[in-house]
């Protein structure tokens, strides 16, 4: 099958999965998915799965990078912290629709790897941090905007205090294999509400930075 219609397939499973923000649309279109995975799954990049990019690490699958993308309701003047850079290909999705993006990400090859990546195409208004989410980055806080892609078992507290007065959070809440649920929570001055987007599946959010090995990927 063409590239072009692989993607419109994609991007129909997309919305049929309930993304209707057609900024989240055109930015999922606008991106080429296959240089985010490895080269011999790259005929597979526009399938409607989680793929795996190395360290036990997977790229999310489009439709969830999509409802993820349109929970978080950016505007352009948006600064956003991202948790588990991986792939870089949610990263950006994220860039296309903010201002500055900050991205952490617990091994270091895989944050050097989307670093590379994306400088390559000329993306330059993202931030690259290798270290450990839960502690998020109190130097750049308040963030409009924060994005976790791996479960954590309940909201990591410093990340909450690093929320702006009107912003939100989005993650998956849940252990691994187990019922996990995408959950937002909007803080509207010191208030914070819940709102649950459904189940989902997602690695697990894990403290510390990797130690890597040679037999690590
Ligand atoms: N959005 C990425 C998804 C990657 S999977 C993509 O589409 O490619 C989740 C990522 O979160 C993994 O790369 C994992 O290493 C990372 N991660 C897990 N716990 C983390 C933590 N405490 N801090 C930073 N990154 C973390």
């Amino acid at each position: 099958m063409p590239w072009a219609r692989r993607k419109l397939s994609m991007l129909m499973a997309v919305r049929g999965a309930g993304v209707t923000d057609l900024n989240t649309l055109n930015a999922l279109e606008a991106t080429d998915r296959s240089i985010f995975v490895p080269s011999h799954l790259a005929e597979r990049a526009y399938e409607v799965t989680t793929l795996p990019i190395g360290f036990g690490q997977t790229l999310s699958s489009p439709d969830v990078v999509g409802l993820m993308t349109q929970a978080l309701g950016l505007k352009k003047s948006d600064r956003v912290l991202e948790i588990g850079t991986g792939s870089g290909y949610q990263t950006l999705i994220l860039s296309k629709l903010c201002k500055e993006v900050f991205t952490i990400e617990r091994h270091e090859p895989l944050s050097q790897i989307a670093q590379r990546r994306l400088d390559k195409i000329g993306v330059n208004n993202v931030h690259y941090t290798f270290g450990d989410g839960f502690e998020g980055l109190p130097d750049q806080a308040p963030f409009d905007a924060i994005l976790i892609t791996a479960a954590p078992d309940k909201v990591p507290s410093k990340l909450a205090t690093q929320m702006a007065e009107d912003s939100r959070l989005v993650l998956p809440i849940g252990p691994q294999g187990q019922a996990q649920r995408l959950i937002r929570v909007t803080r509207k001055g010191s208030r914070f509400y819940e709102s649950d987007l459904g189940p989902v599946r997602f690695v697990p959010m894990l403290s510390g930075v990797a130690q890597e090995s040679m037999d690590s990927n």
